[in-house]
């Protein structure tokens, strides 16, 4: 067994943190105040190269393994939460579908321009009355002459209301559930495609999160994302592992962005004539916080690696998200703790850290779903 970084990935953790703490972190409390897309940082972070990390080379990409890619999710996690939902929308999800199945054309002119951050994309699942259950979509997708009408609207996209290329998922015939599920490429500027409502949200924030409204939108042949309709439910199940181990590796950035903060707070804070770090509930707090955040590092990496093996992932990716984000809210939550009522300032970090951290149990599945599956896989097996 060999559980070490390699020399590359351990300059390349170095390379990202500290551009975090040189670029982002300046930043990080005028995003969440504002809740405005940053849109310099964007411009100077982006040129650096990173959202094509897992892409070949030969399309502009780094193509860096899974264990490197967490590495960059944890570490741009730690600065902002916001910041970092928009970069790896553009990283993952939202550049995915178009990197495996767009055609050349689409490749030129959306995928490459995303992944050089000169295009905003986007990943659209969600709808009103289906959130988890995306079997119950009702974006329709109907085959006409030479392309597809889509009809319908999606809610909490992430960076949605400021997309230019946006993966959505639509159906074919309600009826088929799952096997009616299908992705298509929208592109702003097309007829009937605009933004609806802005959601104000609560934490991880800086990304603009609101509705997608489809009225008649006609896309090419081309633009169905698939070598053929009704096998979109078995795409999103083979790109869900990385999504949830991405997950995770976010957990785990925020997790030691909160821990690290209080650490410095409990050396210096007095209370009864000596640092509170002093007191052994103090540290029984950041014993277990640690021991917890460790097993979430091993976890994550684990599946990491495990990804870039081919090994099947599907039950620990499962547990390594629901396990990451839980130690990360119990962290965040702990933390508050430690600072006293100073947790509870909004000129305080800890407040912060609590409200995005909250931002990590809904994409990928909540905890409930994935609890429902890991107790499936066990006890039923597959
Ligand atoms: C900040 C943020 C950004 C997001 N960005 C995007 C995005 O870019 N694109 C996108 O498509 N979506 C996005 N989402 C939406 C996210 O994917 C959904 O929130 C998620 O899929 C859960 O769906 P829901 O919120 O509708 O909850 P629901 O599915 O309505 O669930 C409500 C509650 O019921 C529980 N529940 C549901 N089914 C079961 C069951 N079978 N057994 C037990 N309990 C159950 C859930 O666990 C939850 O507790 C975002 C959400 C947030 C908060």
């Amino acid at each position: 067994m060999h559980f070490g970084l390699t020399e590359e990935q351990e300059f390349f953790r170095t390379a990202v943190s500290d551009t975090v703490e040189r670029m982002i972190m300046p930043h990080v409390e005028k995003i969440d105040e504002t809740d405005e897309f940053p849109t310099e940082l964007w411009k100077e972070f982006t040129a650096l190269g990173y959202l094509g990390l897992r892409y070949p080379e030969e399309l502009g990409g780094m193509a860096a393994d899974p264990v490197t890619a967490m590495i960059f999710y944890e570490e741009i996690a730690r600065g902002s939460v916001g910041f970092a939902q928009a970069v790896i929308m553009n990283t993952l999800m939202g550049t995915h579908f178009l990197y495996r199945f767009g055609s050349p054309e689409i490749k030129e002119r959306c995928f490459m321009p995303a992944i050089r951050g000169e295009k905003i994309a986007t990943i659209c699942f969600t709808e009103d009355q289906s959130g988890s259950d995306v079997a119950n979509t009702r974006t329709l997708a109907k085959k006409v002459e030479g392309g597809w009408v889509l009809n319908g609207t999606k809610n909490w996209i992430t960076n949605g209301p400021i997309a230019d290329v946006a993966t959505v998922l639509a159906t074919t015939d309600p009826a088929l559930g799952m096997k009616g599920l299908n992705f298509f490429l929208v592109e702003k500027g097309t007829k009937g495609f605009s933004p609806g409502q802005t959601i104000h949200k609560i934490g991880a924030r800086g990304p603009v999160t609101g509705e997608l409204v489809f009225e008649d939108v006609f896309v090419p042949d081309e633009n169905l994302l698939g070598a053929e309709a009704g096998r979109g439910a078995e795409y999103l199940g083979e790109i869900l592992d990385e999504v949830r181990c991405m997950t995770g590796a976010m957990a785990l950035g925020i997790a030691r962005a909160a821990f690290d903060d209080a650490l410095e707070y409990a050396r210096k804070r007095e209370a009864f004539g000596k640092p509170i770090g002093e007191y052994q509930l103090i540290r029984a707090k950041f014993a277990d916080m640690a021991t917890e955040m460790e097993a979430s590092r091993l976890m994550v990496y684990q599946t990491a690696w495990m990804l870039g093996e081919g090994l099947p992932t599907r039950k620990i990716a499962a547990m390594t998200k629901m396990f990451a984000t839980e130690t990360c809210l119990k962290v965040v939550d702990e933390v508050t703790r430690i600072y006293g009522a100073n947790g509870f300032a909004q000129e305080y970090g800890p407040q912060r850290y609590f409200r995005d951290a909250r931002f990590l149990l809904y994409g990928g599945g909540t905890h409930e779903i994935l609890r429902n599956f890991i107790g499936r896989e066990i006890v039923v097996g597959r």
